[in-house]
């Protein structure tokens, strides 16, 4: 499975719009890792999470089309992971030469959101609702969906995606991970692990998690199989609001084993 990270920052992006802060000015000044877009992954070509609003510079920025994708799953519908005009673009008319039809998998606010803009062409574009717990067989993997501890106006996801033998682990707007999602983990292995890190330098547990919870997660996981010597742990969706540029993050995280991640980055399982 080889995994890109089309985007590695929350929602406002690294350096933000209106914004003097430290981080911020530090990524105006040093550009490199230290600039990022929303959050977005790409596997093996097939399989997209998330449509943000920076999918046109996602474009470009990594030369790629989304033509090959044939199953897009949506963690949530904040703005920063659900942009409306990047998945109508799939539509005759705003796309050449892409025949198959795409699947959209989502939330019910997710499919909401979607329906009026999609309904009319159901042969280009699907959609399909995801419950807790509740694996669906997609085009490109099976993908199981955990609850999170993000928000509690809607089911935000976290994505138990496996494929060619190989399971990836998918979980930023996690906060802490509910009990239940625990104890569905218990016992499992993944080759692959990411998580959130949005908060960095602060305590934050509900809703999103700073390093030092991070860290614990990632301990606990060990715990109980999930990660093992052989698992890659990766740690992205950072916010200026961290504090913390992208080598004050390696700092903390690579003593952990955890790498930190950067637009563009590409993880093999
Ligand atoms: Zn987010
Ligand atoms: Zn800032
Ligand atoms: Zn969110």
């Amino acid at each position: 499975m080889h995994i890109q990270l089309l985007g590695t920052a929350a929602a406002e992006g690294i350096p933000a719009p209106f914004c003097r802060c430290r981080v911020c000015e530090h990524a105006r000044k040093h550009g490199g890792k230290n600039i990022r877009s929303q959050t977005s992954a790409l596997i093996d070509g097939v399989l997209k999470i998330d449509m943000p609003p920076d999918t046109w510079h996602h474009t470009v920025t990594h030369g790629l089309n989304w033509c090959g994708v044939k199953d897009l799953f949506f963690t949530h519908s904040h703005g920063d992971h659900l942009c409306v005009e990047p998945v109508i673009m799939r539509l005759p008319g705003f796309s050449n030469d892409c025949t198959e039809p795409l699947v959209i998998y989502g939330n019910e606010t997710v499919l909401g959101t979607l329906r009026a803009p999609t309904q009319s062409s159901p042969e280009h574009i699907q959609r399909r609702l995801l419950r807790a717990f509740e694996p669906v067989v997609a085009q490109t993997a099976t993908v199981t969906p955990l609850p999170a501890d993000h928000i509690v106006e809607e089911n935000c996801f976290l994505l138990w995606i496996e494929r060619l033998g190989k399971t990836f682990f998918y979980a930023h707007d996690s906060g802490w991970f509910p009990e239940k999602t625990w104890a569905w983990l218990e016992g499992k292995r993944a080759d692959g692990v990411l998580l959130e890190c949005t908060m960095g330098d602060r305590p934050n547990r509900r809703g999103h998690l700073g390093v030092e919870a991070l860290l614990e997660a990632s301990t606990r996981l060990r715990e109980i199989g999930v990660i093992d010597r052989n698992t890659t742990v990766v740690a992205t969706h950072f916010s200026h609001n961290g504090h913390l540029h992208h080598e004050e993050l390696e700092s903390r995280l690579n003593p952990a084993g955890i790498q930190t991640a950067f637009d563009g980055i590409k993880i093999a399982l």
